[in-house]
C-alpha cells in the first residue's frame, strides 16, 4: 500500500515512478483474489477502518467501497463468542446474576459505551473487575498472543498491541469502532491496480531490488546510489535488511496459510473470522464466503477458508520465510532505532517506509496518511 500511494501521488506530480515489486502481483499484503462469488485475501484478512476521512476522500479516487462491520467469533471454552468482549459476552459467559453486578460496575467504572483496555482490568482497584480481568486476559488474549508473538508473557510486549483489542463497555459486538468501515467494492488488487494505472508508472513485477538493479550498497558503511537514474528511492521493505544487517537482525513474525476449498456453511463459521485463542496452533480462520453479500455478490455453495498459522520470520524457513508483523518488544525498538539513525545520513536519495520499514503496527489507513506524508515532504524538499 505505501509504495502504491507515493508512487500515486508523485506520478501526479509530475515525476516518472518506476515501481520494483519482488511479488507477482500488486497490493502487498493486501491483495486479493475473485474466486467462488468473493474476494480472497492471500494474507489474511484485511479490513479497511479509519476515522480519518482524508484517506477515505484519497482512496474514494480508485474505487467504490462497500460498507463492510467486520465481527469476530471466537471460540472460548469450544462455544462461539463476539470478541472484543463486551456486556454481550459477559452475558454469554457469566450466570445471569453475576453479569448483571459486573455490569453494573463496568458501567460505574467506565460509564456505559465506553469502552476501556484489558490492562486497565487487570490493574483495578475493584477485586470483581479484577478478577473479570483475568478471566478475559485468559480466555482471550493470552493463548493467541503467546502463539502470534511466540512470547511466554504477551503483558511484556508493548501495550499497544493489546489494546488494538478493547473491552466494550457496551452491546456492541463490532471489531472496530471506526467512522468509516468499508471494503473496496471490486477488491484491494483491483484499487492498487487503479492506483497504479498512470503513465508516468512503470510497474516491474517479480522484481525485487537486488542491490545490483538500483546500485545500491548497503554492504558497505557508505550506500551507493545510482543517481544519475533516480532522483530519489522510497523502500517498503525491512530495514535491518536494507542496512545489510549491520547491527544484526530485527525479529519479526511471520505466517503461514492454509487455504481449502470446503462446502460453505455459515452456521459453524458465523463470520468472517474466527479466533482461536487456545488448544491449535493456529490463531485465526477466514471465511470468504462472507463478503460474497456485503459485495453484492451471488452466494456459493463452496466457500474458501484460510487458517492462519504464526511463527518466527525466518529467510530460510519453508512456511516462515516472509516479515508480516515487527515484534513490539522493547529490545526489538532498541534496535529499530540505531538502524533508524543508521540510515538518516542517506535521507536525501532514500526514504525507508512502510510497516516493516517504520517497524511500526500499521493498519492500512495508518500505512496510507504515512505514505500521504512521505511524498508531500519530499515533494515539499525539491521546490
Ligand atoms: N488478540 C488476542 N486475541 C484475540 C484477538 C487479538 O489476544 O482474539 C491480540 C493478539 O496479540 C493480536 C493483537 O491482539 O496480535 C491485535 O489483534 P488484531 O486483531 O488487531 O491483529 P491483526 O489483525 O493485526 O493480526
Amino acid at each position: 500500500m505505501t509504495g502504491c500511494v507515493i508512487s500515486r501521488i508523485l506520478a501526479d506530480q509530475g515525476f516518472d515512478v518506476e515501481v520494483f515489486e519482488r511479488r507477482d502481483h500488486v497490493g502487498g499484503n493486501c491483495h486479493d483474489r475473485c474466486e467462488l462469488n468473493s474476494y480472497t485475501h492471500q494474507y489474511g484478512p484485511h479490513l479497511f477502518h479509519t476515522s480519518d476521512r482524508r484517506v477515505v476522500d484519497f482512496l474514494k479516487n480508485y474505487s467504490d467501497f462497500t460498507p463492510y462491520f467486520h465481527k469476530v467469533t471466537a471460540i472460548i471454552d469450544g462455544a462461539p463468542l463476539p470478541v472484543p468482549f463486551s456486556l454481550r459476552t459477559l452475558q454469554l459467559t457469566h450466570p445471569h446474576s453475576l453479569a448483571i453486578r459486573l455490569s453494573e460496575k463496568l458501567i460505574e467504572a467506565f460509564g456505559f459505551g465506553s469502552q476501556t483496555t484489558i490492562y486497565a482490568l487487570l490493574n483495578s482497584l475493584d477485586s470483581d473487575l479484577k478478577e473479570l480481568g483475568g478471566y478475559i486476559y485468559q480466555s482471550i488474549f493470552l493463548g493467541y498472543s503467546q502463539k502470534q508473538w511466540g512470547v511466554d508473557d504477551p503483558l511484556l510486549l508493548d501495550k499497544g498491541v493489546l489494546n488494538r483489542v478493547p473491552v466494550r463497555i457496551s452491546n456492541n459486538t463490532n471489531y472496530f469502532d471506526d467512522t468509516y468501515q468499508m471494503m473496496p467494492t471490486y477488491g484491494y488488487t483491483q484499487l492498487f491496480k487503479n492506483m497504479l494505472d498512470h503513465p508516468r508508472i512503470a510497474l516491474r513485477l517479480n522484481k525485487s531490488i537486488e542491490l545490483t538493479d538500483v546500485s545500491i550498497d548497503c554492504s558497505a558503511s557508505q550506500m551507493l546510489i545510482d543517481a544519475s537514474q533516480y532522483a530519489h528511492l522510497f523502500y517498503c521493505g525491512m530495514i535491518d535488511q536494507f542496512c545489510d544487517y549491520t547491527y544484526g537482525r530485527l525479529p519479526y513474525r511471520s505466517l503461514h496459510f492454509e487455504s481449502k476449498k470446503v462446502a460453505t456453511n455459515h452456521a459453524d463459521r458465523p463470520t468472517l473470522q474466527t479466533n482461536y485463542p487456545s488448544n491449535f496452533d493456529f490463531t485465526r480462520i477466514a471465511d470468504y464466503s462472507h463478503l460474497s453479500s456485503v459485495l453484492g455478490l451471488k452466494g456459493h455453495q463452496e466457500s474458501m477458508v484460510i487458517t492462519e498459522y504464526p511463527g518466527e520470520y525466518d529467510p530460510s524457513s519453508l512456511n516462515f520465510s516472509q516479515a508480516f508483523y515487527p515484534l513490539f518488544t522493547s529490545s526489538a525498538r532498541t534496535l529499530y532505532l540505531r538502524y533508524e539513525e543508521h540510515v538518516k545520513p542517506y535521507r536525501a536519495l532514500v526514504t525507508i517506509c512502510g510497516r516493516l520499514g517504520h517497524y511500526k503496527y500499521y493498519d492500512m489507513d495508518d500505512a496510507c496518511v504515512a505514505a500521504i506524508s512521505i511524498a508531500k515532504r519530499f515533494l515539499s524538499s525539491i521546490v
